[in-house]
């Protein structure tokens, strides 16, 4: 067998298995990434907290105006008794009405305009509600996706490791050494194969001589310009 060529196919297990490597820690960061649906939740955590607090001043300003009403209709009782009769005290009277009616229309006013803060924030909530369900859906989706991706790279990496130690097994210790010295320095391409009489890494010409001894593949040779082992 052509020493040269098992390499070659080492290479290109050892290259899928970067390939892999990167692939996983792509999907690892797919699967952890939350960072759209917090946003959403945060967003929807916000204008429920804000729609909370104007309900909780709605009810004091009810509470408010129910007291108002009930000073109103005691001041009203009193003043049309026919029991009050000392004009000053009926004057009292009168004034105390009228600025307690002034007052229950500012706080009327005050409801009606909360009352439309109101139903703007909560067709809020419920925009971002349903923005936030999507958002969870679409995470999940996404975290389906990246775990399938997993579960098939964890398959290939297995076929990969099989393959790459059968493959090993049937290449000599020195030229092992070789490869992976190569391979590190090299950033994983520690073959290169012939294309057009050159070396297809750097382009150097390959003379005739070398071109047949790499074809026979029995000993290994290296590229004359960057070093690599060439292959047919
Ligand atoms: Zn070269």
């Amino acid at each position: 067998m052509n020493v040269n060529l098992l390499l070659l196919e080492l290479q290109n297990l050892d290259l899928q298995s970067q390939e892999n490597a990167r692939a996983r820690a792509d999907a690892e960061k797919q699967y952890a990434d939350s960072a759209a649906v917090d946003a959403a939740r945060a967003d929807l955590e916000r204008a429920t907290t804000q729609l909370d607090a104007l309900e909780h001043q709605l009810r004091d300003l009810e509470l408010e105006t129910g007291s108002l009403t009930d000073k109103l209709a005691l001041v009203n009782e009193r003043l049309y008794s026919g029991r009050i009769t000392n004009a000053k005290e009926l004057a009292g009277l009168n004034d105390d009405e009228k600025m307690l009616q002034k007052r229950k229309r500012e706080l009327e006013d005050r409801a009606l305009s909360l009352m439309e803060k109101i139903e703007t924030t909560n067709a809020a909530v419920q925009t971002k509600r349903a923005a936030f369900a999507d958002s969870s859906t679409q995470t999940n989706a996404q975290r389906l996706l990246a775990q399938n991706n997993l579960h098939q790279l964890d398959a290939s990496d297995a076929e990969l490791a099989q393959q790459r130690a059968s493959l090993r097994a049937r290449l000599d210790a020195p030229t092992l050494r070789s490869y992976d010295q190569l391979r590190a320095a090299k950033k994983g391409r520690a073959v290169a194969q012939i294309k057009n009489a050159s070396c297809s890494q750097c382009g150097y010409a390959v003379p005739a001589g070398l071109l047949s001894r790499i074809k026979v593949g029995s000993e290994l040779v290296w590229c004359a310009n960057c070093g690599r082992i060439l292959t047919p």
